[in-house]
């Protein structure tokens, strides 16, 4: 019997120990949720939306347990921590009060008598989950899945399997039939043979690119639907009449927020030569303020990595960039899990802080002299996740937008996730949408009925 050890990255305690679930258990798990799939179908949008609002009460109404457990596994400062369970419920409410609306059928004129798309559920979908936001991920796919009358099962990444028996403890909480969303708590091993169990019909993967082509190349070979939201490595891009005390702030929050551990932070700054020193300077200042320690600390805003190894992954991103030439304007240092605040300048394409996602408190600085080049510079990426940029001349940037090779432009504002705006990526950062109208319709059927009376 194998099991899988939670410990904590800041006080490097084991939390306790997982047994996992066996191959003939998982099998069992999946035949009930497909058995399951067939009634959940049938029940109404307004069932739905009662139970779905229910389970954005229980999130606020026990935030604060929720969160302890994703800070104790994956070190997330708990104010964050706590943001991020409310964010869950939002988007809970968003679907129950948009689902209907969003899979409404879509009358077509034809030369039918009637004819029309309707937009029914899959049946089981898997979501292969990361830990960096460990409820946020899950809950911007299940919340969409479950009102179209899909059913989910959960492989959740292996440090976070406490958030993931929440996630399923919320549901049922909120009165979710059992077997409606179920936790498997498997290592990675196990989702080839789980992807290619007949009743599975889709899969959603939210992790590194690695594991994204592993899964969509065996759901391909098994023709199955998958969407891929993969890592990124979006630019900052400082235009020199950008309002400077602003930005400056945004692109802390940008790279800094959850200890940079976020595929849609800008990890690539790229300013306009003319305030590079400048700004730079007053970033630095900004960004050695930023509260490092205990993640229980409400205070606390640079928390641990959420693994060891990651911590070590960075340093050696860091020291192959300063061997290469960048210099070293702030930070640096690792100690266990704990990577300080870091800040790189004269950074080029060639180094791995720019051509390779940072997972951590790092930001790399590459200026630039015209605006060409600075659009070069921001698609010289395999990711195309999103990109922000910081401008008075609002009207001029947003005719460059086609030019950016991304799944979003944000103007003076962060790319962020929102309810009620698509997310994803394309390029190595990977395909399909989540959140929206566009993510509810990724794990239906849209099924042409056409009717001569
Ligand atoms: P990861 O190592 O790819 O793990 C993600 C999930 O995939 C985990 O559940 C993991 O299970 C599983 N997994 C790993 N290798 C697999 C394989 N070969 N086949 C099937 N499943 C596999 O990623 P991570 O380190 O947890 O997360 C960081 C990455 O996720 C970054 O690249 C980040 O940019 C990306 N990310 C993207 C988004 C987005 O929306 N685009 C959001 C968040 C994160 P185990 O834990 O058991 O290995």
């Amino acid at each position: 019997m194998s099991t899988t050890i939670s410990k904590n990255p800041y006080t490097k305690e084991n939390i306790t120990s997982y047994k996992n679930h066996t191959k003939k258990e998982v099998s069992e798990i999946i035949d009930k949720a497909n058995k399951h799939f067939y009634s959940w179908r049938e029940s109404s949008f307004s069932h739905r939306k009662k139970l779905m609002l229910a389970a954005a009460d229980e999130l606020k109404k026990n935030k604060r347990e929720y969160a302890e457990t994703m800070v104790s596994e994956m070190g997330k400062p708990i104010s964050q921590a706590i943001a991020e369970i409310e964010k869950c419920a939002w988007v809970c409410e968003y679907y129950a009060e948009n689902a209907e609306r969003h899979l409404q059928n879509e009358i077509i004129i034809t030369d039918a008598d009637k004819s029309y798309v309707s937009y029914e559920p899959l049946g089981v979908v898997l979501a292969v989950m990361p830990w960096n936001y460990p409820y946020w991920q899950v809950f911007r796919f299940a919340a969409p899945a479950l009102m179209a009358g899909n059913v989910g099962v959960l492989k959740h990444a292996s440090n976070v399997f406490g958030c993931s028996l929440n996630i399923e403890k919320i549901f049922k909480r909120a009165g979710f039939p059992e077997h409606c969303f179920t936790t498997l708590l498997v290592g990675s091993e196990m989702v080839k043979e789980i992807l290619e169990n007949e009743k599975v019909r889709a899969a959603t993967l939210t992790g590194s690119e690695p594991a994204g082509s592993s899964v969509a190349s065996i759901a391909g070979k098994n023709i199955k639907k998958t969407v891929l939201e993969l890592g990124g490595s979006n630019a900052l891009l400082v235009m020199k009449d950008c309002d400077m005390e602003k930005t400056l702030d945004t692109c802390v929050n940008a790279r800094f927020q959850n200890t940079g551990q976020s595929c849609i932070a800008g990890k690539r700054l790229i300013i306009d030569e003319s305030i590079a020193e400048e700004f730079t300077g007053k970033l630095v200042r900004k960004v050695r303020e930023l509260k490092s320690g205990d993640p229980m600390d409400k205070e606390t805003y640079i928390g641990t990595l959420a693994r060891e190894d990651l911590a070590k992954d960075l340093e050696n991103q860091v020291n192959d960039s300063i061997q290469a030439g960048a210099k070293l304007l702030l930070g640096g240092k690792r100690q266990g899990a704990y990577f300080e605040p870091t800040i790189l300048t004269n950074v080029t394409e060639k180094m791995s802080v720019f051509n390779e996602e940072t997972f951590g408190p790092v930001l790399s600085v590459t200026s630039f002299k015209t605006v060409e080049e600075a659009v070069k510079l921001s698609n010289h990426s395999k990711f195309g996740l999103g990109v922000s940029i910081f401008t008075k001349n609002t009207d001029e940037i947003e005719k460059l937008a086609l030019q950016f090779e991304e799944g979003a432009v944000f103007i003076n504002e962060l790319v962020k996730s929102d309810p009620r705006l698509p997310f994803g990526g394309v390029k190595h950062s990977g395909y399909g949408r989540e959140l929206s109208r566009h993510g509810i319709r990724e794990f239906v059927n849209r099924k042409t009925i056409y009717i001569n009376k």
